[in-house]
């Protein structure tokens, strides 16, 4: 017999409307549980899914939700970049990032949105951190880092990005320039030496994959250079849910946060876009710390 969760589960019946999540693999995703806790919670007869998707079946899967009749899907590694040239649409925010993490299907097309951007805004505003023309150091350049360089130098932050491959830092940088002129980016090598040589950072990211499970000793921050006790540090990993980071700047005196408000505010962005409905973020958050522990 299976224990009470105090989290209601979705009903499946011949008029549930259906979204899901494409990626590849998918077993892992706490996307399922976190929206039909949702659902569930707001009583509206809609189902949330898992789309194994090999990469090689990606543009027939997506057509396969249009014929299929799906409202929406979430689209999550490794086809986020894929899905650009798979829609019929995009918004202003997927095009810039040049990622999409949300599809709205319509009986006249798909329209690919980046939720990511706008879930990290709303994750850090929500721990009371304004970032609007901040300070901010970003420690990577993968597909995470560029919808937070979005994000952060859409509301005017001055941004700095390091990556250990200096090229696609400043390649990102060169990107995002174009597409909101007027953009405070520079860009550099992950290196003690810059970081070192940053003075007044207000807000410290950390979009790499360093320090994620099963690699949670792993750092992005060099021992011996202290970290800067008045920033906030917002550490994208949520498994574990303290990283080294983390411990290292609540250590130096600075608040640390983890990446699962992100995760729950993306999740959350998607949720309104397909139901038009105000999403029950706390419902969200409680059902992913149900299966990934609290913080
Ligand atoms: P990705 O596209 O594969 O990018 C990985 C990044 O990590 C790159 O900048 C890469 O640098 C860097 N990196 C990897 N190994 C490194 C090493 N040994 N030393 C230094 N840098 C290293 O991955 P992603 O999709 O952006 O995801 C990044 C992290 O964000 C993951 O932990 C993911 O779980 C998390 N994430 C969280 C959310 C959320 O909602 N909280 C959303 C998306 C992603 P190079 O360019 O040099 O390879």
């Amino acid at each position: 017999m299976s224990a009470w969760t105090g989290i209601p589960t979705a009903r499946i019946l011949g008029s549930t409307r259906l979204v899901g999540v494409l990626g590849w693999p998918i077993a892992h995703s706490v996307s399922p549980p976190m929206h039909n806790a949702a659902f569930a919670a707001m009583g509206l007869d809609w189902c949330y899914v898992p789309l194994p998707t090999p990469p090689e079946r990606l543009a027939e899967a997506v057509r396969g939700l249009w014929a299929l009749g799906f409202v929406g899907a979430n689209v999550t590694v490794p086809h986020k970049q894929a899905l650009l040239a798979l829609v019929d649409d995009l918004t202003p925010a997927a095009r810039a990032i040049g990622a999409v993490n949300t599809l709205v299907i319509k009986p006249q097309g798909i329209l690919g949105h980046n939720t990511d951007a706008a879930g990290f805004l709303r994750a850090l505003r929500g721990e009371g951190f304004d970032p609007q023309g901040c300070e901010a150091l970003l420690l990577g350049a993968g597909g995470a880092a560029r919808s937070v360089a979005y994000a952060l130098a859409s509301v005017g932050a001055r941004v700095t990005i390091l990556n250990r491959s200096p090229e696609r830092a400043e390649a990102l940088a060169a990107a995002l320039g174009q597409a909101l002129p007027g953009a405070h980016l520079s860009a550099g090598p992950l290196e003690r030496q810059a970081i070192a040589a940053l003075t007044a950072v207000d807000l410290v990211v950390n979009a790499t994959t360093l320090g994620m499970w099963p690699e949670v000793e792993a750092c992005p921050w060099f021992q011996g250079v202290p970290f800067p006790a008045r920033a906030f540090c917002y550490d994208l990993v949520y498994n574990p849910r303290e990283t080294r980071l983390m411990r290292l700047a609540r250590e130096a005196g600075a608040r640390a946060c983890d990446g699962l408000t992100m995760l729950v505010h993306q999740g959350a962005e998607a949720f309104a876009l397909w139901t038009d409905k105000e999403p029950p973020t706390e419902i969200m958050f409680a059902a992913c710390e149900q299966l990934l522990g609290g913080g």
